[in-house]
């Protein structure tokens, strides 16, 4: 068997260097990222600050542990608290476990409150947070947990949007609620505001905690720092990570002082997490996200972005269903029995374009944020065409 476990479908494609959008493959071609490493590579690649700040600090000092103090990671805290609803900061290496960390600070909050029995989180279906054990009993998805059971006890699911569904299921076990504001893996679908506050209103009710998984749609993906501050709904716990390094593995569990008070010396600790080649990067990516017109950027390019989506949903209307999402994290819905999305992406693949297929028939549009004008015009030139080819084929 080939020497790298199987556990992707790969595509044939082999990519050895980038630069700003664009990414080479080893055969030569040239592709316009659309996925930017499914959300990660937010301003490009090899962009020349990340790339000063990684290679300063690679001179300087790679990896202590988190029995010092890591000046970087001081800096990346107090500029995610200064910016956000987070009154403190943890430091992680994946968003899978910036998502479990705020599980577990959701019992650990419930038990130092008096509240031992509270120890089970409610998700919504559609869920994706992460690949460890508690991350498929969070996300039940079939796809994913099948060979894997029984899955981790404390998890409970309930219909996507429904208020009285998460009232109905709350018990005196519950400790709390974890969403995405905009479900990314599931197939960009949005939660609107009013069932963001009515999650709110819920949980300051119960006494439960709010975890927000902005795993994929934080770091300006949405033209906002975090998709949360579109709502005005503050979670009390959020998890970021995919964009947060610019391509560097980190991420970050955030909370407000009232949960991140429970977790005192001890409980909880990472060997990696927070070292100061991560926290370089991170901090280069905050320089520029939270840089003059940054997030100007996006959402003028998202609504370029939209309307040629918009109007090639009208062009090919047997083919396309509609689109959806927020800034650019944009969703391209296929019409048909759910594996249109997943040909299309291997089709402009071809056409020298990089996509990601999503959940519920989608493909994803999720470009580096930097981009401009020429390049949204490009993709969407190289989707026409695709469509046009599929319209031809099917008749
Ligand atoms: C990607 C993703 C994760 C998992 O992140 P990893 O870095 O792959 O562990 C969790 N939650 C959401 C919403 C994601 O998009």
């Amino acid at each position: 068997m080939p020497a790298v476990m199987p556990t992707y479908a790969r595509y044939d494609v082999a990519l050895e260097r980038g630069e700003g959008v664009y990414a080479f493959g080893t055969d030569g071609q040239r592709y316009l990222d659309f996925g930017a490493g499914i959300a990660v590579a937010s301003l490009g690649h090899c962009h020349p600050h990340l790339v000063e700040a990684l290679k300063t600090q690679a001179e300087t000092l790679w990896h202590v542990s988190n029995l010092y103090n890591i000046p970087g990671q001081e800096r990346l805290a107090e500029r995610l608290v200064a910016n956000t609803f987070a009154d403190a900061v943890f430091f992680n290496n994946s968003g899978n476990e910036a998502v479990e960390l705020g599980f577990k600070m959701m019992r650990k909050f419930q038990s130092e409150n008096g509240h031992l029995e509270r120890y089970r989180i409610i998700s919504i279906e559609g869920a994706f947070h992460g690949r460890s054990l508690a991350g498929l009993a969070a996300g039940k998805q079939e796809k994913q947990t099948a060979g894997f059971g029984p899955l981790t006890d404390g998890f409970d699911q309930v219909a996507f949007g429904n208020l009285n569904e998460m009232r109905a299921a709350i018990t005196r076990e519950t400790a709390g609620i974890v969403i995405e504001p905009i479900q990314g893996e599931g197939g960009i679908r949005p939660l609107d505001d009013d069932y963001l506050r009515g999650l709110r209103a819920i949980c300051d009710e119960y006494g439960l905690l709010l975890q927000f998984d902005e795993v994929q749609t934080g770091i300006g993906r949405t033209g906002k720092l975090y998709a949360y501050q579109w709502s005005g709904v503050a979670p009390d716990i959020l998890s970021s990570a995919k964009g947060l390094g610019g391509g560097f593995p980190v991420g970050a569990t955030m909370a407000t002082e009232q949960v991140a008070a429970t977790m005192g010396a001890g409980s909880h600790g990472s060997t990696f997490g927070g070292n100061p080649l991560a926290m370089a990067c991170a901090n280069a990516v905050l320089d520029v996200v939270l840089g003059d017109g940054f997030l100007e950027n996006v959402n003028t390019m998202s609504k370029r972005l939209r309307k040629g989506l918009d109007d090639l949903v009208v062009k090919f209307p047997n083919h396309l269903a509609g689109v959806r999402g927020k800034g650019l994290l944009l969703g391209l819905q296929f019409q048909g029995n759910g594996s249109e999305a997943g040909a299309m992406v291997v089709k402009v693949n071809a056409l020298g374009l990089l996509s990601v297929p999503a959940g519920d028939n989608v493909m994803r549009m999720i470009p580096p944020l930097v981009i401009e004008s020429a390049h949204v015009d490009e993709a969407l030139g190289i989707l026409d065409k695709a469509l046009a080819e599929t319209a031809a084929e099917a008749g």
